[in-house]
């Protein structure tokens, strides 16, 4: 993988910004749009991939449930197969002010404010068997107004999608161009092929065409391909923000 992949567009202003400085970058713009006359908060939550280097910052209005938190992940980087998917708080620990489902996770109605005024990091895993984890945490709470409906989950900065090297020539193996080969992936060779190189891969165990390489902390995972997470990036209008 290449140095500075992991920059990311502001959604709000679309800068490319590092890494390390987007935390900082959003709230100056959360800040100047935040309003005084609203009664109820919106939260600025970090979404990381506990094992991989994607990332995402949400603005989450405060009445938004867990389902629909869960909905956005699956979306934007998780369904592959229907699996199933739960949070919890860090170290399983219990909160009696928050509802538990059957298996001692969170209920998926709290909502975004119940959890966020109480604490501060939750953790995620998509699928049991081969589980993806997440970890979230709420930066900040801002009185914000949003677009539209007035509350949702609105994509503040993702990670641009990261280019690899193809195992086969060493050219650029991209999202939405190259492939992911699970059969070299599980073999420990390269699993990157670049689009010169897909038809010439040999591998058919999985398949004659490589899966799609994807901006993901689930690609190579079950049959996770991708064809939800090309999200298109637009600019985002919020009140109170002029661009
Ligand atoms: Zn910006
Ligand atoms: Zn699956
Ligand atoms: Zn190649
Ligand atoms: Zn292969």
């Amino acid at each position: 993988m290449k140095d500075n992949n992991f920059s990311a567009k502001c959604r709000l202003c679309s800068k490319e910004v590092a890494a390390n400085q987007m935390l900082r970058h959003v709230k100056a713009h959360l800040k100047k749009a935040s309003t005084a006359d609203l009664t109820k908060p919106a939260y600025l939550l970090k979404i990381e991939a506990k094992y991989a280097p994607h990332y995402l910052y949400i603005l989450v209005s405060g009445d938004m449930a867990l389902y629909e938190l869960d909905d956005f992940l699956k979306a934007i980087w998780l369904d592959c197969c229907g699996h199933m998917s739960g949070f919890n708080l860090p170290g399983r620990r219990t909160n009696n002010k928050l509802d538990e489902d059957d298996f001692g996770g969170l209920s998926m109605n709290l909502t975004a404010g119940e959890i966020f005024s109480l604490e501060k990091k939750l953790d995620y895993q998509y699928d049991y068997g081969s589980t993806t984890h997440l970890s979230i945490s709420s930066k900040e709470q801002y009185k914000v107004k949003f677009p539209n409906r007035g509350r949702g989950i609105l994509l503040l900065a993702r990670n641009e999608a990261p280019v690899f090297d193809c195992g086969t020539c060493g050219n650029e193996a991209e999202v939405k161009t190259g492939g992911f080969c699970l059969e070299c992936n599980y073999d420990g060779k390269s699993p990157f092929v670049c689009a010169s190189c897909i038809p010439e891969h040999k591998c058919e165990e999985y398949g004659d065409t490589p899966f799609t390489i994807t901006n993901s902390p689930r690609m190579g995972v079950c049959a996770y391909d991708g064809n939800m997470d090309n999200d298109s990036f637009k600019v985002i209008a919020l009140p109170g923000l002029e661009q």
